[in-house]
């Protein structure tokens, strides 16, 4: 007997801590106060510049027909007419933690103070020191890129030479972003593990001319086989140094001023 009663208490109190939550919920979704940035900076509680507060929210059948807005429980503004917003900029107000409120009054006669929210109206200072924390690790992106840009180049010109006794549609090793073909030179050149990614395209250095350019990546052995033997065709569209002989040039050139000079 008395096990029932004490489960009975228990299911009462269960119930009546449901109802309190279900109130409090209620009441908590009645009225929401919105702070929108209009031109600034907002990072977490952080803001300064030009923001607008307005009240969201309430029962449909009970109409707005005042807004007070409150900082840290002063009168900022009183709106009177719809949309009941009020625009504001951070610096008319002093630096520092601040709660922003709101107190409604609808048509019914009810007065209810909005939950407020805390935020922290920045300084000029504060807010370049956060621009500098998000810039920082850019720029620290873009100095590692440029030392390997410049690294990449200094090891390629230094090899150049080297690389260009390679004789044309010679077999050659390559790394395992594979080679490309380059689109001055027209060889098969590695592609260093450093190159840049560009969706379809890597955009590298060519090995033997030193040329940069977006190329698209042979990977496999058999294409890279392929495009040494296309080497090969280089060497019949190459303008042929033929040895000249130093007198007959002479001559001629002699011949030539001398039929000028007749005329
Ligand atoms: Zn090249």
């Amino acid at each position: 007997m008395k096990k029932m009663k004490w489960l009975r208490s228990l299911a009462l109190a269960c119930l009546l801590g449901l109802l309190l939550v279900g109130t409090a919920l209620a009441q908590s979704a009645e009225y929401r106060l919105n702070v929108n940035r209009n031109f600034g900076y907002g990072g977490g509680k952080q803001i300064k510049g030009l923001f607008t507060l307005s009240v969201v929210g309430g029962p449909a059948d009970d109409a707005i027909t005042k807004v007070t807005y409150l900082l840290d429980g002063q009168e900022m503004a009183v709106k009177e007419q719809s949309p009941f917003d009020f625009q504001f900029q951070t610096e008319s107000y002093p630096y520092g933690l601040h709660r922003l409120g709101a107190r409604v009054e609808t048509a019914s006669g009810k007065v209810v103070e909005v939950a407020p929210r805390e935020y922290e109206f920045a300084t000029a200072e504060q807010e370049s020191q956060a621009v500098t924390g998000i810039l920082g690790p850019i720029g620290l992106i873009v100095i590692i890129l440029m030392v390997i840009g410049g690294g990449s180049t200094l090891w390629t010109l230094r090899h150049k030479e080297e690389n260009q006794r390679l004789p044309l549609g010679a077999s050659r090793s390559y790394g395992f972003k594979g080679g490309a073909i380059c689109p001055r030179c027209g060889r098969v050149y590695p592609l260093p593990w450093w190159s840049f990614n560009l969706l379809t395209h890597v955009y590298a250095q060519c090995s033997f001319c030193g040329k940069w350019a977006a190329v698209v990546p042979l990977r496999s052995r058999e294409a890279l086989d392929a495009a040494e033997k296309a080497e090969l065709a280089l060497a019949d569209s190459q303008p042929v140094l033929k040895n000249h002989d130093g007198e007959a040039e002479k001559r001629e050139q002699l011949e030539d001023s001398r039929y000028v000079d007749e005329v």
